[in-house]
């Protein structure tokens, strides 16, 4: 009897979700590689995967047909900071986030943030901490890829790593230590981070400053040596590492340590970022979360501009200039999950043009990610990550927002 139940489950679904049909006819297709749109091209969809792209496909006996008149079909977009499990700080500040709100609240409102991430178009975010909801993150990834609930693809950070003292809240108590990241030193440093791969974490994130008290500026936590142990750890085990770093000193610790992407950078200066570039390490800006915070303060998104926009703006062109792979990543948490175009926004204001905004938001961020042999691209053999949004971002950065289909291994999420 089991064994009959096996043979009608593998008839009903197996093959018949391998032979399904999809033929997107957009009015063009960008690849995700190539910064010009191709007119005219349409793309075939069969099972989780692309099996064709390109100007003259027939339509295969039973295949379902959508037209997207007037849409850019492209890659579905690669959000590369994420905080899932915090939401706008406007709502509730990081410290009552952190204290007061219980790790089920917060798991359940990361299922709703991750569903708004995905129908926002982005089918894949790289996760940088759960910010003291432990290895929230690690079920909630998992739950997304066994198809509990929709949401984006993973890769999680667990509860990242802090020197000793240095991270929030800041009502600390030895007895009862809440924290937003795992305090680690020394060999003890190594230790954590092989104890968050082993906890499930697809990327090792540490901070590499702090400001030690409120009106300081940012400096250094760990010790460049600490650093390169841990990245030495973490890069063994098959794992990339971001480091949250806003000061040159910090920052300068991070690169000689051996890390893959800088989170933030804010007061990054042209000799850091000539650095990096030296190094191949990528930036993540983050300045939606930078603009968020000072629209929290009272800015009115008008000059004169803060302190702190104009600075990140500033580091933001050096990096440009010093021709630094920039990571496309907004800190999506500190301002609204499914807002995380306003990122795409900011970096053209910032002077990058739309269309190296799009190649970061898609293949670059899945080059950098390690995950380009699957998704980031519109290329026959990869996932079928795919998003049509109306009119054509690589000249109108806006319409990345206006995505009217979403579709994730093959399977329809949104549809116009
Ligand atoms: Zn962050």
């Amino acid at each position: 009897m089991r064994i009959l139940l096996f043979l009608l489950m593998l008839l009903s679904s197996a093959p018949s979700l391998a032979q399904e049909a999809i033929l997107l006819r957009p009015a063009r297709v960008f690849d995700g590689i190539d910064p010009r749109p191709h007119e005219g091209w349409s793309v075939l969809v069969r099972g989780e995967r692309i099996e064709a792209a390109g100007p003259e496909i027939a339509v295969p006996a039973g295949a379902r047909v959508i037209d997207l008149p007037g849409m850019t079909l492209m890659p579905g977009m690669i959000e590369g900071h994420s905080h899932l499990f915090l939401h706008p700080y406007d709502e509730a500040s990081w410290d009552d986030q952190v204290l007061r709100e219980s790790t089920a609240l917060r798991t359940a409102r990361a299922v709703a943030q991750a569903r708004a991430t995905l129908m926002a178009g982005f089918t894949t975010v790289r996760d940088l901490g759960t910010e003291g909801a432990g290895y929230a993150d690690v079920g909630l990834r998992d739950a997304i890829a066994q198809g509990i609930v929709p949401g984006p693809r993973m890769l999680v950070a667990t509860r990242a790593l802090v020197a000793t003292g240095s991270y929030g809240p800041r009502i600390y108590d030895a007895a009862a230590p809440l924290l937003g990241a795992e305090e680690a030193d020394g060999p003890g440093l190594v230790a954590a981070t092989r104890r968050q791969i082993g906890g499930g974490a697809d990327v090792v994130k540490f901070y590499a400053d702090y400001r030690w008290r409120a009106g300081e500026d940012s400096r250094p936590t760990f010790t460049m040596e600490e650093m390169r142990a841990a990245t030495e750890a973490a890069h063994a085990a098959g794992r990339l590492v971001a480091a949250h770093a806003t000061s040159p000193a910090g920052m300068r610790n991070a690169i000689l340590a051996g890390v893959d992407t800088i989170e933030h950078g804010n007061g990054g200066t042209a000799e850091i970022f000539r650095l990096m570039r030296e190094h191949g390490v990528a930036l993540c800006p983050t300045l939606a979360a930078t603009e968020a915070v000072a629209r929290y303060r009272g800015w009115n998104g008008t000059a004169p501009e803060p302190e702190g926009v104009r600075e990140h703006r500033a580091s933001f062109a050096a990096a440009l200039a010093a021709g630094v792979t920039i990571c496309m990543g907004g800190d999506s948490g500190v301002f609204r999950h499914g807002d995380n175009g306003r990122e795409m926004e900011l970096m053209v204001a910032g002077g990058m043009n739309p269309a190296d905004v799009m190649v970061a938001a898609t293949s670059g961020n899945a080059r950098l990610f390690r995950i380009a042999d699957r998704v980031g691209a519109v290329r026959p053999g990869l996932l079928a990550d795919l998003v049509a949004v109306e009119g054509d971002p690589t000249r109108d950065i806006g319409a990345a927002r206006r995505v009217r289909l979403v579709m994730k291994g093959g399977a329809l999420y949104r549809e116009p």
